[in-house]
């Protein structure tokens, strides 16, 4: 016989949700504000980086740009500085560009109508409903990874997380959940959930305010979802850099606002056809980005004339700077890494 699908209670799974929030919910400084310049900035900086690891980088960002002016007033370049260690620069640059726009265009108001929010540079669905909720009050669920996992286990839903109307899909069963008028709350709490007891690995089904209710955990099928069909496509690239130095300085340039790492400065990635230079050695890096699987070359060439130096500085139109400075500019991870080690004194314990 047949039986049938029950139907979720979904008022009472969101009431349950933000009981276990409560008490458990995770006790972060941005929590205690609803200025929407603050939640901005920290939705930012933790959409690709842990709480952990982004905490002295929040507190940093916002101890030296405390309102949206002083972020608009600063250089690219430092704001890039205040980004380091973070990755995924273009969200660094696309803050300044939208710090432009709130003080020209909003006289310094953050904008709180959804549909004008998103159409701020490096503000997605996600940031958008994050701000609206949390400081606004409005409901839009801030759908990522973790309500994609968290709804498809309780609920047993195998909807394709790859496919185009995932977001459509699971913003219409998270709206269903969401108590009126806690949409904040219940957007802070999905997110603590999926991050400290519903986790992708080994999740801790019995701390869990579901654990009476989840159909993939008591149908022992928590690793059936969520149902995910297209893997991400990962590409190989090769990269050249040449370490040019002579005496005390070496030669560095911009990264233009294009592909991966934009603005940061890094080493020339060329060689000069009409000087003599010598490669003296060559060191070879691998580094992994989301989507790309980086081989990193880096030929290092000692330059004797500082007349030759500082033409060769022409040709490239690149910057001269010391050794000691490298801390002042934003490299790529692994090019920091190998200007640090080559160039700056190993640290005391
Ligand atoms: S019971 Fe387990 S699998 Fe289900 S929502 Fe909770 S932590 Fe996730």
């Amino acid at each position: 016989m047949k039986t049938k699908k029950q139907i979720p209670d979904f008022l009472h799974l969101g009431q349950k949700l933000l009981y276990w929030y409560n008490i458990n919910g995770r006790d972060l400084p941005f929590r205690k504000t609803k200025d929407p310049y603050k939640i901005w900035i920290c939705e930012i900086i933790f959409q690709q980086t842990r709480i952990e690891k982004g905490m002295t980088h929040y507190h940093n960002f916002i101890e030296r740009f405390p309102t949206v002016e002083c972020l608009y007033k600063a250089d690219v370049d430092e704001v890039l500085l205040y980004w380091k260690g973070l990755g995924y620069y273009s969200r660094a640059i696309n803050l300044h560009k939208t710090s432009v726009i709130i003080v020209e265009k909003y006289k310094g108001i953050f904008p709180k109508n959804y549909s004008e929010i998103l159409l701020l540079p490096g503000i997605g669905k996600y940031t958008a409903a994050a701000i609206c909720s949390i400081c606004y009050g409005e409901n839009y669920p801030s759908i990522d990874g973790n309500f994609y996992r968290v709804l498809s286990r309780l609920l047993g839903d195998g909807f394709d997380i790859s496919n185009h109307n995932s977001f459509q899909y699971f913003a219409s069963l998270a709206t269903k959940l969401m108590p009126i008028e806690e949409s904040g709350k219940f957007n802070q709490a999905m997110m603590d959930l999926g991050a400290t007891v519903c986790k992708v690995k080994n999740p801790n089904c019995k701390d869990c305010p579901f654990s009476n209710d989840c159909i993939a955990f008591l149908s022992d099928k928590i690793h059936s979802y969520p149902v995910k069909s297209k893997k991400t496509k990962i590409i190989n690239e090769e990269l050249e850099y040449y370490f040019i130095h002579h005496g005390q300085q070496l030669l560095i340039e911009q990264r233009d606002d294009k592909g991966i790492w934009k603005k940061l400065f890094q080493l020339p990635t060329d060689l000069p056809a009409n000087f003599a230079m010598e490669i003296i050695s060559s060191e070879k890096i691998n580094h992994n980005l989301t989507h790309r699987r980086l081989s990193i070359t880096i030929h290092e060439v000692q330059i004797d004339s500082a007349q030759t130096f500082v033409e060769i500085n022409e040709w490239y139109q690149s910057k001269i700077i010391s050794n000691n400075e490298i801390s002042k500019y934003s490299f790529p991870k692994p090019l920091d890494k190998y200007l640090k080690t080559r160039l700056l004194p190993p640290k005391k314990d």
